[in-house]
């Protein structure tokens, strides 16, 4: 099948469409919202065992994968559902009037309003998760934005078959079809198009690097500069600190093997980079690695332009100056595997060569030996924003080495100890985001129900009467929400 490339003025018609329908979606209830995500929640699933066939087709990914993917977007569609109607997102604050004081104090009240239609391009190694009615869509839509998404051109036709399902899910509903459009587009005009329409307010992107920087710069070149929330690449460091390892180095080895080819290393969490200090215990720690590494199979990639930039940008990292492989599968002679392969380097090597601290899509990761503890803080200093950061240490490396944990801390989202990072936990307290590169803008998750807060900006009410205020600003509290009232969080009515 192929799919028509929307045309300029299909983007412009759908940003008309987008913001028409706008108008009266973000009127809408939080329970309407709410219902209409578990509505496409429900249609997704019914999509059964035929959208997983299409997707394996378009991915190469298995069926376990994309089973366990699909009930991770549902459950993800089912929790944002709750979290929107729960309301806390909205940060409700009312402080009351106090006439008597000099002068008088006015009624201010606090909630947020939706930013309108949102533009979102989802990444091809999520084709749920993270694409047509993944995070971004669903975190969008229960801000009470609509939602434009660009179907990503590895998977168009599951895009299409996911978009058609929160279609089905609106006309059940009795909603305006408007509120969710799809657009195909495999030349980045059509993307370039919809995030400079004067009528887009806010983009989602998860993807690469280069990617999310050109969105990025297009939306603040505009004459009206809009937020984009772009998670793009990381390397994920993982630092190995001497005590812990000396006794686990042949579990982390097992665990760090099975974490580096998870998903043939398709992961954003991937961990790429592993930073120890030299020992006998990291020697047996990158020789073990290297043997689990080199008795692991290469896997089909997600299409063949990502197993050629993998192919390019491994072999380019081991190709480096000082660079030594330590571990490597045999080579698949095809155009679409990718072989997994680990390397070390001294850490002085590493400082010197920034190329060696950039991601390398896909199952390869490189161990930094350092000489002490002094160099791996140095090297921690070093480090750009990342996604997550994991510490392989005692409780009582931890405490000596607090400063340092600061340090590595400050550099990502989220902070691991004695685990790997691929793996990313559904549930309003992750934090999955991070510093620039990781993100365009650290201080929001695109992962749990606080993701919805990206698309929402905040909007004060000051003096209105009870009867014209929204229904979350109320003096009855009539949803029940969560609100700071006189600086106390409370239920209770006024
Ligand atoms: P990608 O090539 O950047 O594609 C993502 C989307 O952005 C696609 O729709 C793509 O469309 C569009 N796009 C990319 N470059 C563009 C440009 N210059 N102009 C306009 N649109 C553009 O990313 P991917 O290969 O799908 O995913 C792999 C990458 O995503 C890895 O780096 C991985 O680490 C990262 N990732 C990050 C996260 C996270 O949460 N941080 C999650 C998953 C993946 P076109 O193909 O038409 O250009």
């Amino acid at each position: 099948m192929i799919f028509k490339d929307a045309t300029l003025q299909d983007v412009d018609q759908a940003l008309v469409q987008s913001s028409a329908a706008f108008a009266d979606y973000a009127q809408t209830s939080l329970k309407v919202r709410a219902a209409l995500m578990r509505a496409i929640a429900v249609e997704l699933d019914s999509l059964g065992e035929d959208l997983i066939q299409v997707t394996m087709s378009e991915t190469n990914l298995t069926e376990v994968r994309l089973k366990g993917e699909r009930a991770r977007t549902v459950f993800q569609l089912n929790s944002y559902a709750d979290a929107c109607e729960r309301g806390d997102w909205l940060e409700v604050s009312i402080n009351t009037a106090d006439t008597a004081r000099v002068p008088p104090k006015p009624d201010i009240r606090k909630t947020k309003f939706p930013l309108g239609p949102v533009v979102v391009f989802g990444s091809s190694n999520f084709p749920f998760a993270y694409s047509t009615a993944g995070g971004d869509t669903a975190s969008a839509l229960a801000a009470g934005c609509t939602v434009i998404v660009k179907a990503h051109p590895a998977h168009p036709k599951t895009s299409d078959m996911v978009a058609g399902a929160i279609k089905s899910a609106l006309k059940k509903l009795g909603m305006d079809e408007n509120i969710f459009i799809h657009l195909h587009g495999a030349s980045n005009q059509v993307g370039e198009a919809l995030v400079k329409h004067s009528a887009t307010k806010a983009v989602g992107f998860t993807g690469s690097y280069q990617g999310g920087m050109a969105l990025f710069h297009w939306a603040n070149e505009r004459r009206e500069p809009i937020p984009v929330f772009a998670e793009m690449g990381s390397v994920n460091p993982v630092y190995l600190f001497p005590e812990k390892l000396n006794d686990n180095a042949a579990l982390f080895a097992q665990q760090y093997a099975e974490s580096i080819t998870l998903g043939v290393g398709q992961f954003c969490t991937n961990p790429g980079l592993i930073i120890g200090i030299e020992s006998d215990a990291l020697s047996v720690f990158v020789s073990q690695l290297g043997e689990k590494i080199t008795s692991i199979a290469a896997g089909k990639m997600l299409h063949e332009g990502i197993a050629s930039a993998y192919k390019i940008k491994s072999q380019k990292a081991i190709e480096q100056n000082a660079v030594q492989l330590a571990g490597s599968a045999s080579n698949a002679n095809d155009t679409i595997s990718g072989t997994p392969m680990v390397a070390t380097v001294d850490a002085d090597t590493f400082l010197s060569n920034p190329l060696l601290a950039e991601e390398v899509f896909g199952p390869f990761s490189l161990v930094v030996r350092c000489k002490d503890i002094n160099q791996l803080h140095q090297i921690a200093s070093s480090m750009k924003g990342q996604l997550t950061s994991t510490l392989i240490a005692t409780e009582g490396e931890l405490q000596k080495h607090s400063k340092l944990v600061q340090t590595i801390a400050s550099t990502c989202g989220r902070l691991i100890l004695n685990g790997v990072p691929t793996g990313v936990e559904v549930c309003l307290s992750m934090q999955h985001g991070g510093p620039f590169p990781a993100t365009t803008d650290a201080r929001f998750t695109s992962v749990g129900g606080d993701a919805i807060k990206r698309f929402a900006r905040p909007v004060s009410y000051q003096n209105f009467s009870n009867a014209l205020l929204p229904e979350e600003l109320k003096n009855e509290n009539p949803l029940q929400l969560w609100r700071t009232v006189n600086d106390q969080l409370t239920k209770n009515a006024l």
